[in-house]
């Protein structure tokens, strides 16, 4: 366990080694020896999520612990990654909270359902003058549309057609509502991306029902859609999207940002000597200690290969660059089991803010220049443009 404390620490994690560790923790992770009978598992489950160390174990065993509550079994020798996915599947539980746009030109109707959809621990907004709705879905960024059809401002049909228009709004699920049983309407609806087709009147919990199951299907299918399959970060092409927003929201709040590239140092000599698959792991890793150092808020993207993308929100480039060099000291420690014995990585970073740059594209051509300088100037270190040699 001290040996896996280590790993974890290095990959920025806060380890706690007694039981009943910290409250806000992500995780207790219980090694079978020390708890045989799962009864300190069972102690804890009420307030953490509980991981469990075993050897292969009989079904028997994964009923008891399902049954205790145990939240995954992770087989000895402990795999680093399949942890680390338990971590960051629990952390994103954490953050995660589905939302709902309910536009319906009766309010009282409309607040009815946002209600019960609260009390199912979804965030809600309702809107009952469907022409706003274009503005709202840019604002809120709804999980999930629920539309009526039928309202004197504009038909529900319409109005989904027009969201249609806009990239973005292309896979964004809408769920209408409607007094009417006419088959063809129902039949338009679906063509243009209605996902279900619910008649009134209708119970609440039924709706309710549905509309949790269609947001959490769609938020599985919006994560493999926008995310990267090897590390589970945000993809290049939705890292340029997030920026773009970003850059507008922060030039009208004033807040600050920082941009950073990251590129892991001689890379294609980790492949050429230890194998591709080794060469994965490492890109694996490296994800999972980005997430694990960096806040829930900041932007984490697989900007290409063995390159990564980072929104720093509310930081100064220096700022940015200081926190990058705390996670840059720690990965240059961690060690990789290769069949050549324990091999270190590292990489290097190029930091740019709002101020480098007037466009998206600036910006990441700032950041990237600042990389390379960074390569240039020997690897494993970060570079701010502002500091940059030759910028
Ligand atoms: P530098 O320090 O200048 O960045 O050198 P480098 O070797 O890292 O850079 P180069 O661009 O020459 O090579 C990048 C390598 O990264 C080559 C490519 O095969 C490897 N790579 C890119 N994507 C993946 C991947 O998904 N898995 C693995 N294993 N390797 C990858
Ligand atoms: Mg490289
Ligand atoms: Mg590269």
């Amino acid at each position: 366990m001290t040996d896996l404390s280590q790993k974890l620490r290095s990959l920025g994690y806060e380890v706690a080694c007694s039981p009943g560790g910290g409250e806000n923790c992500l995780a207790a992770v219980i090694h079978e020896k020390a708890d045989p009978e799962l009864e300190l598992a069972a102690s804890l489950i009420a307030d953490h999520k509980v991981i469990v160390l075993c050897e292969n174990k009989n079904f028997d065993f994964r009923i008891k612990a399902a049954r205790l509550g145990v939240s995954a079994l992770v087989q000895l020798p402990v795999d680093l990654i399949e942890l680390e996915g338990w971590f960051s599947d629990f952390d994103r539980n954490q953050q995660v909270e589905s939302k709902v746009l309910i536009v319906d030109d009766d309010d009282i109707v409309a607040e009815a359902y946002a209600f019960a959809l609260q009390e199912r621990g979804l965030r809600t907004e309702t809107l009952s003058n469907p022409l706003r709705t274009g503005q709202v879905v840019d604002d809120f960024c709804p999980d999930l549309i629920v539309m009526d059809l039928d309202m004197p401002e504009a038909n529900g049909l319409d109005v989904a057609k027009a969201l249609r228009l806009s990239r973005p709004n292309l896979s964004l699920p809408i769920l209408f509502l409607s007094a009417e049983r006419n088959e063809e309407i129902q039949h338009e609806a679906r063509q243009i991306g209605g996902d279900d087709f619910i008649t009134k009147p209708v119970d609440l919990a039924t709706l309710t029902d549905k509309i949790c199951i269609r947001v959490s299907r769609a938020m599985e299918l919006r994560k493999i859609m926008e995310r990267d399959s090897l590390t589970g970060l945000l993809n290049h092409v939705n890292f340029k999207e997030r920026l773009a927003s970003e850059v507008g929201r922060s030039r009208r709040t004033g807040a600050p940002m920082a941009v950073c590239l990251l590129d892991l140092d001689h890379f294609k000599a980790v492949n050429d000597t230890f194998g591709h698959q080794v060469g994965d792991r490492v890109i694996q890793m490296f994800a999972n200690c980005l997430t694990g150092s960096l806040r829930s808020v900041d932007v984490i993207a697989r900007y290409g290969g063995e390159e990564f993308g980072l929104i720093l929100l509310d930081a100064t480039p220096e700022q940015g660059a200081r926190v990058l060099d705390g996670i840059r000291r720690s990965f240059s420690n961690f060690l990789f089991d290769t069949d050549e014995g324990p091999q270190t990585v590292t990489f290097s970073g190029g930091v740019c803010g709002l101020d480098d740059a007037a466009t998206v594209e600036g910006l990441l051509g700032a950041a990237d220049a600042a990389l390379y300088e960074a390569k240039r100037q020997g690897r494993n270190r970060i570079v701010l443009h502002s500091q940059a040699e030759n910028p």
